[in-house]
């Protein structure tokens, strides 16, 4: 393609409402464009991207053995009735009525529709195992759109189900779909790890989620490189022990705290510690409050929380609840004297003594608080973050924690679908028998962003060669014919030879088409400027290392060939 005749609006300026790196530079290197919260229009040096990650899934999918299918969009509400998620998938699926005021709703993921096809044409174990996918858009009305297609509204996304007869045959289509999963990102050129996850609202008994990694992520993830262990902190774990000195049990004492609310301000109050705190933290799980105790200085993990309790949402209390339950403003709660909630605690409260907690009145705090004698045994749980330098759950060694994007994420999901929408099959006794499935997703959109979140610079995207919009970019710098001519000439050869080359052959000055080449990511450039006069040689570029390198045109594609 030529420049001239493309359609590339890069912005200079950074625009005000992007927060990621990914975000900011698909909008300047002129890949998408909002079109409303979180709904974006793909360009096409965006798409061509997309198409890329697009097209490795697709053979990758396909080499394992899944068969591509297409399913829709707006999906009848009776399905979502079926397996209960019309009731309990909550306000990210966008319900409406059609003319006749029937019930509908927008995909935001396809196991109803899929389990509503099986099982009509699946009879027996004959037609097993059965992995089905698609590459199309989701509808989620997600509560906080942001980065862009990171976390949209509307997004494509690759989902498969496989259908086998047992556990065992559900492990070996796992196994492939993971495999095929270290392929797909390996080939897109990305750093990246499966680490072990929550099986949240989808349910099930084990999953991955494949996490590009970058700086950046909003997730946090606990690895171990001595013996591998890879989780999410999420539901990580970690043998750390927690033990305390001896301690004689002091009276208790109230002290005015005015307006000393934060761990950390009431540390330094008190001149203690933030171990020596105890946090209580008012949940809304199910319908009944839960209070946690968990030492200050330590993270709460409301999903091992929300877990525990079997619930599908825990969420903090509001104001209002704090000051039902405590007859205190938030910043105040305690465990001493807190009647009608449950109390939980996590396991560094174990044998703690002579603490610090709130005293369920404003501006006050308790210390000296001991369980068993202030207030009863609560129950212990883990319940707590794994931090860095905790020892790893299976070899002891510590435990790094890092930041991840997830891209991607597989599930055993068992019968649970299959279950409650009758897609049965006659085994080879001829006995009907439920499905067992598994589900598997990758977000096409958001690899791409993540790809920049983890390649980018000061100046702009770097893309991974695998997955750029084109290979390479030839930036003329002059109208002189001379230019234009070899110009033309190496663009004939590299496209004819299979480099997709896009041709800057703009009448713009070279400090902007340099720019914008460092901007948009092209991971060769090709520069044809006034050394060609001289020498008879082009300079080569390498986008990532910065690296140039004189050559005579027709060495251009060996070189860039042979890079490969
Ligand atoms: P998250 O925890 O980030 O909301 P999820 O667990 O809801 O993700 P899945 O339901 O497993 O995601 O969906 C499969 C894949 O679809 C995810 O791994 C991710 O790559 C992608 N995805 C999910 N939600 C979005 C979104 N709002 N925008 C873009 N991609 C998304
Ligand atoms: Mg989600």
């Amino acid at each position: 393609m030529k420049l001239s005749e493309y359609f590339l609006p890069t912005l200079r300026e950074d625009p005000a409402e992007a927060e990621a790196v990914s975000h900011r530079l698909m909008l300047r290197a002129g890949m998408i464009r909002k079109l409303a919260s979180g709904i974006y229009s793909w360009l096409p040096m965006g798409l061509r991207t997309l198409r890329r990650v697009e097209n490795i899934v697709r053979e990758e999918m396909d080499r394992a053995g899944a068969l591509e299918v297409l399913l829709p969009l707006v999906q009848p509400a009776e399905l979502w009735k079926e397996t209960g998620r019309w009731d309990n998938f909550g306000k990210e699926l966008l319900r409406f009525k059609d003319r006749k005021e029937h019930d509908f709703c927008l995909g935001p993921t396809h196991e109803e529709v899929i389990t509503d096809l099986v099982r009509r044409e699946v009879r027996s174990y004959r037609d097993l195992p059965l992995i089905l996918y698609q590459i199309a858009p989701k509808f989620r009305d997600e509560i906080r759109p942001r980065f862009g297609v990171m976390r949209a509204r509307e997004f494509l996304m690759k989902d498969a189900y496989s259908f086998d007869a047992d556990e065992e045959g559900l492990n070996r289509s796992y196994e492939a779909m993971y495999e095929a999963y270290q392929r797909i990102f390996s080939r897109c050129g990305l750093r990246f790890r499966a680490v072990l996850a929550d099986t949240g609202a989808i349910g099930g008994s084990e999953s991955h989620e494949f996490m590009v990694l970058a700086e950046t992520g909003e997730d946090r993830l606990a690895l171990c490189e001595a013996c591998g262990y890879a989780a999410n902190v999420e539901l990580a774990e970690s043998k750390k022990e927690f033990s305390y000195p001896e301690e004689k049990e002091r009276p208790l004492e109230k002290v005015a705290t005015p307006g000393v609310k934060s761990v950390e301000e009431v540390a330094a109050f008190l001149g203690v510690p933030p171990s020596k705190l105890v946090k209580t933290l008012l949940f809304r799980a199910g319908g009944e409050v839960v209070a946690v105790l968990i030492r200050g200085d330590l993270e709460l993990n409301e999903v091992k929380l929300r877990n525990l309790l079997g619930v599908p949402e825990v969420e903090m209390a509001d104001a209002e609840t704090v000051k039902r339950v405590t007859g205190a403003p938030v910043g105040f709660a305690g465990p001493v004297a807190l009647s009608g909630v449950r109390i939980l605690a996590d396991l560094s409260v174990r044998g703690l003594r002579n603490f610090v907690t709130g005293a369920n009145e404003a501006d006050a705090h308790l210390v000296n608080v001991n369980y068993g004698r202030d207030f009863p045994e609560p129950e212990f749980y883990d319940l707590r973050v794994v931090s860095e330098g905790d020892p790893c759950p299976r070899c002891g060694r510590p435990l790094a924690v890092t930041r991840g994007i997830e891209v991607g994420h597989i599930f055993k999901l068992g019968t649970k679908y299959s279950e409650a929408m009758r897609a049965t099959f006659l085994d080879r006794e001829g006995k009907e028998r439920p499905l067992v499935m598994g589900c598997y997703g990758i977000g096409i959109g958001r690899t791409v962003a993540a790809a920049i979140e983890q390649n980018h610079d000061h100046a702009g995207i770097i893309f991974p060669r695998e997955i750029a919009p084109f290979e390479a970019l030839i930036l003329t710098l002059g109208p002189e014919a001379e230019l234009m001519e070899i110009s033309e000439r190496i663009y004939h050869t590299l496209n004819s030879s299979g480099v997709e080359t896009l041709w800057d052959d703009r009448d713009e000055r070279p400090g902007v088409k340099f720019k914008d080449a460092d901007l948009i990511g092209i991971p060769f450039q090709i520069i044809v400027g006034r050394r060609f006069k001289e020498t008879g040689r082009v300079e080569v570029k390498e986008r990532s290392t910065g690296q140039r390198e004189d050559l005579l045109p027709e060495e251009v594609v060996k070189r860039l060939q042979g890079s490969a």
